[in-house]
């Protein structure tokens, strides 16, 4: 079961059943019969529903949904600390025919009796559906958000009136979208304890009843048996290691090492909080943290505060250049050779020091993240993400650590 926020909008409002009265309609009403491959049994040929459509569901995204919902129950954990989880899955619908799904991706664990989708999970769907396009695109393949998957531990297969609510939100815009439940009491020798569901008629809105779709597996249930099982023993052995380790990282290196390099050697514009930046500000800025040439109006000072460390070397390499050029200008140059070695030491003593202290906080992290990284896939979009914004600052403030070596370089060449 799902729960929503309050004052989130959904797609409950029902929609007019619509019948031909144009002629137009009539035609395309004619067009769609005549293509069809369904017949009753009094003769009649009836289009395809798109509720019926067929599910087929990949052994990565089984695999990725079970990891992940019996993190929160299993049969070794007591009944009352079981919870639901929310995904989103993505992939394709083949030919009309059949909905293809490939990954399904956890997004957020919530209580006992359903999962309380928060405004940031809103703004992470929509991360993993522009990140799933541009897959797509990379990948020539037409795969998108088709569905959602939730568990219901111990409570079967059904939409309560939620779940109706939410699966609209899919279903409306996409007359395909398939939610799959998992629960794993379902599970058994020869089920896979999970169920494809869809609304009958999504125009009625949470009046709809569910109707439980034919779900088809790339493996033989035996055999996906087989593999899950393994999978999900070595989860429950390894998950709370896991699990220790992401607060060590949250803790430990986000919390102290990160905010200690940006706090003693800090290289990256923080925007000022109360200010409001526009898409073109953003980039100037990303260009002006990644050039490492302080552009000649001051004026971002204004919205962005420098680090003192990353004020200190740039005025040191401004100093220096200009000493050089004058120097060159006034025609001593035997004390140039001088000059620049005494700046190199001192640049290379400058920036040498956040460069260990950076090392050393990726040294600890790869440690680490090699004990995680084998159950990436049954983390959740909060537990990747604390990951991948680490990475992320990381190598930005490597990056900028480059560049101003580099810089250093060229103005010794000067
Ligand atoms: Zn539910």
């Amino acid at each position: 079961m799902t729960r929503q926020k309050k004052g989130k909008s959904d797609n409950t409002e029902s929609l007019h059943d619509s019948y031909p009265t144009q002629k137009s309609d009539i035609n395309d009403l004619f067009d769609k019969i005549s293509s069809t491959e369904e017949s009753t049994s009094v003769g009649l040929v009836i289009q395809s529903d798109p509720c019926l459509t067929p599910t087929y569901l990949t052994y990565k995204a089984y695999e990725r949904m079970v990891g992940y919902a019996i993190r929160y129950a299993n049969k070794n954990l007591s009944k009352n600390k079981w919870r639901e989880v929310y995904g989103i899955l993505t992939g394709s619908i083949e030919d009309e025919k059949r909905v293809i799904v490939k990954d399904a991706i956890p997004v957020c664990v919530g209580d006992r009796a359903g999962v309380e989708l928060e405004p940031i999970h809103y703004v992470d769907i929509s991360q993993i559906d522009a990140a799933t396009y541009e897959r797509a695109i990379e990948n020539k393949n037409t795969d998108f958000i088709i569905g959602w998957w939730h568990t219901h531990p111990g409570f079967s297969f059904f939409f309560s009136e939620v779940d109706k609510i939410t699966h609209l939100g899919y279903q409306v815009p996409n007359p395909f979208a398939i939610g799959l439940i998992f629960d794993h009491c379902e599970k058994e020798e020869k089920s896979l304890g999970v169920a494809a569901l869809r609304l009958k008629k999504p125009e009625r809105g949470i009046l709809s009843t569910h109707r439980i779709v034919e779900l088809q597996y790339e493996l033989d249930k035996k055999k996906i048996n087989q593999k899950i099982n393994k999978k999900i023993e070595l989860i429950n052995k390894n998950i709370g290691k896991v699990e220790k380790e992401l607060v060590y990282i949250e803790d430990t290196l986000i919390n102290k090492g990160l905010k200690q390099l940006k706090k003693d050697y800090g290289l990256i514009l923080v925007p000022k909080e109360d200010i409001t930046l526009t898409d073109e500000e953003v980039e100037k800025i990303e260009l002006i943290n990644k050039s490492y040439v302080w552009p000649d109006s001051d004026s971002f000072k204004d919205s962005y505060q420098v680090p003192k460390f990353r004020e200190k070397v740039e005025n040191r390499l401004k100093e220096f250049e200009d000493n050089l050029i004058k120097i060159k200008e006034s025609n001593q140059l035997n004390n140039i050779e001088s000059q620049r070695k005494k700046f190199k030491e001192k640049i290379k003593n400058m920036l040498d020091k956040p460069k260990e202290l950076h090392d050393r906080i990726t040294d600890e992290f790869n440690k680490h993240i090699e004990i995680i990284s084998p159950y990436f896939d049954y983390l959740d979009t909060n537990e990747r993400k604390l990951i991948e914004n680490f990475e992320e600052k990381m190598s930005e403030y490597s990056d900028i650590l480059v560049n101003l070596n580099k810089r250093a370089e060229e103005i010794l060449d000067t």
